[in-house]
């Protein structure tokens, strides 16, 4: 719960209400078990509720306060019952990041217009309708934090017409929140992972007919720390972006990638 003492060595608890999106398993389950230890009470938003409950379970086991919501974030009206359900139940949230994603890879020559319309709906309409949401109880606030997940497909990656656009198109839209609603208090600051091990990556490596293991093997090689990465990588970098002491730091884009390139 918010209100027990903090752990020996973490960081001051500060009682916000957080929303992670997509947070049912990978890195958004990792971010909210890292916001629920750093003191927050933590909506875990996922497609299906009942999936999130692994990851409640988890934050509430380690002493932590957790709601479980069901939205599909491409959703408008899903997007504003969420919200206003984590209102009702955990409080104003004042903190978001928008983590929900789906691949659709292609070639493109072989992507549909269904491929491209899935991933630019999930990850760019997905996270201006939970902004838009959310914005309003962090400039009633006065302080908000925004963590965007953008990748290192950003820069570009074949088979990922789609995934690169909407992942470019998060910098872009990071950027302006950090202009609109800084004088609000708040921050916008996006997270462009490399290779990190999850279930999205499974898909990948069946594509290429490698075991996920060996997919594994052969991505660390290419990586100058000599790891691919792990959720809880990117939930440090999430973390710091929340905290009360990253007030100053807006408008980035942090490669959370074991080395300076994709
Ligand atoms: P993941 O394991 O596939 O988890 C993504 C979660 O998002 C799933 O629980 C999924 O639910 C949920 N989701 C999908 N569509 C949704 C929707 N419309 N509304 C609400 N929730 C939805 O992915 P991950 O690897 O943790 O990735 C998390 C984020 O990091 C994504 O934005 C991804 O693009 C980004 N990223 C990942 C990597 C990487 O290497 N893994 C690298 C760079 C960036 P279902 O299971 O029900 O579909």
């Amino acid at each position: 719960m918010t209100d027990s003492p903090a752990p020996a060595g973490s960081p001051a608890r500060t009682g916000r209400t957080a929303i992670v999106s997509g947070a049912a398993r990978g890195i958004g389950a990792a971010t909210a078990r890292r916001l629920a230890a750093d003191g927050h009470a933590v909506a875990v938003l996922d497609l299906d509720a009942a999936h999130c409950a692994e990851t409640v379970a988890a934050i509430e086991a380690d002493g932590g306060r957790a709601l479980a919501v069901g939205a599909d974030v491409a959703d408008a009206s899903a997007v504003d019952a969420a919200v206003a359900t984590v209102v009702e139940r955990l409080g104003a949230p004042t903190i978001l990041v928008n983590n929900a994603g789906i691949l659709r890879d292609n070639l493109i020559f072989k992507m549909t217009e269904g491929d491209w319309d899935a991933v630019l709906g999930v990850h760019l309409r997905g996270a201006f309708l939970m902004t838009r949401a959310v914005q309003k109880h962090q400039v009633e606030a006065g302080w908000g934090r925004i963590v965007n997940l953008s990748s290192t497909s950003a820069l570009g990656n074949r088979g990922q017409a789609n995934y690169s656009a909407a992942k470019a198109g998060m910098q872009g839209f990071t950027k302006t929140l950090a202009i609109e609603l800084g004088r609000f208090g708040v921050t916008a600051n996006a997270i462009a992972p490399g290779f990190i091990a999850t279930d999205m990556l499974r898909e990948t490596a069946e594509r290429m007919h490698l075991t996920f293991e060996e997919f594994l093997e052969g991505a660390a090689k290419e990586i100058p720390v000599g790891r691919v990465g792990q959720p809880e990588d990117v939930a440090a970098a999430a973390s710091f972006f929340c905290s009360e002491a990253a007030s100053f730091v807006s408008g980035q884009v942090l490669y959370v990638a074991g080395g300076p390139k994709a």
